[in-house]
């Protein structure tokens, strides 16, 4: 039976998040310190997390499986727990989406396993700049992540830059200009409120049409696909007349909530109908207690039914979620 709310959307997209840890700090997303990781007890194991992603593809209608985090690639067992899901039928979409530090290893072995797409984030080309955002000096890693997952194939690579006011709004046009040389497909993000120091100001946030007015100060953008977005959060540009292209994922200024067709599954088996929603169906104690596919499917279905029409970032009483993006899965 398809994951349909009550609204009328179908879920056949799952994002997955593999943990909750990260090697950077970035600041739209987490505080200097780091937070307080999740205890390794509490997080699904590898056969705990294909079984619940198996009965959500064989049973539910799930078509397409996104693995995140936290950052995913210190996952251990990645490629593994890649090709397990590759092996499901109907085989899902699988992709990652990465800060791709240590890719430049991974992102063969992770090919091979059956990894289909691979979206990594790179916010600025400048190192003093991601040093002061990523609070990490590691932009050459992530660089020569992008670089390994485009040789294995994995094409186009897509990169998701997010803007912060004072810190890389000025880098919209160079960060375009660097993937249309490399022939990575690049796609802005709008910040969100999802930080777990709760630093997000509505007024600070640098907005979708922000982006786009600087972009066209260099470039030629029109709209690629006028009849609408469907279910893709993305508002596609053609980049000078095209074939290239640039997204804009305006989450809170434009939200595209009633065409959602996503749900996710955090790292410690709490399912989750939004990445806004402030409560979570608990997946992980019939897993651990042996409940059958049908018991675990009823589950899907409940967390689904109980999916709200929109995020609510723009009501005047907005809570934001107990949970920051990198323990929820972005
Ligand atoms: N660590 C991986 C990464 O950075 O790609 C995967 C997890 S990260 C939470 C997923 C995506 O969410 C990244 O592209 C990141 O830039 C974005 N992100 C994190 N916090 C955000 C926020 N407050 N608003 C908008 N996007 C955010
Ligand atoms: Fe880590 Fe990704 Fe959050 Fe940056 S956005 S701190 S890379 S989880």
């Amino acid at each position: 039976m398809p994951l349909t709310d009550q609204f009328g959307r179908t879920a056949t997209d799952l994002r997955v998040s593999l943990t909750d840890r990260c090697n950077l700090r970035c600041a739209y997303c987490m505080p200097a310190e780091g937070l307080d990781w999740l205890p390794k007890p509490e997080l699904l194991t590898d056969d705990e997390l294909v079984r619940a992603v198996g009965v959500a593809v064989a049973m539910l209608g799930i078509r397409e499986v996104r693995f995140t985090g936290g950052e995913p690639l210190l996952r251990r067992g990645l490629p593994g727990i890649v090709e397990r899901v590759a092996g499901l039928l109907p085989r899902p979409e699988i992709s990652l989406t990465t800060n791709g530090i240590g890719l430049d290893r991974l992102a063969g072995p992770l090919r091979a396993a059956g990894l289909d797409r691979i979206n990594v984030s790179l916010d600025t080309l400048s190192r003093e700049t991601f040093v002061q955002l990523a609070r990490r000096d590691r932009l050459d890693d992530v660089l020569a992540g992008l670089k390994a997952a485009a040789s294995a194939g994995m094409t186009p690579v897509k990169v998701n830059a997010v803007l912060m006011r004072g810190v890389n709004d000025q880098e919209a046009p160079a960060l375009l200009r660097f993937c249309l040389e490399h022939g990575y497909q690049l796609r802005f993000i709008e910040q969100m409120p999802l930080d777990a120091q709760h630093g997000w100001r509505r007024a600070e946030m640098v907005t979708a049409d922000e982006v786009l007015a600087a972009l066209s100060t260099e470039f030629t953008l029109t709209p690629d696909d006028p009849a609408g977005r469907g279910s893709a959060p993305a508002e596609c540009f053609l980049v000078d007349g095209g074939p290239e292209r640039v997204g804009i994922i305006g989450s809170v200024t434009r939200p595209f909530c009633g065409a959602c067709d996503r749900i996710r599954l955090t790292a410690d088996g709490q399912l989750r109908n939004c990445l806004f929603a402030t409560a979570e169906s608990d997946l992980r104690t019939p897993l651990r207690a042996g409940a059958s596919d049908d018991e675990l499917a009823a589950v899907w279905q409940r967390c689904i039914r109980a999916k709200l029409p929109g995020h609510g970032i723009n009501d005047p009483d907005f809570l934001q979620p107990a949970r920051p993006m990198s323990a929820i899965g972005g």
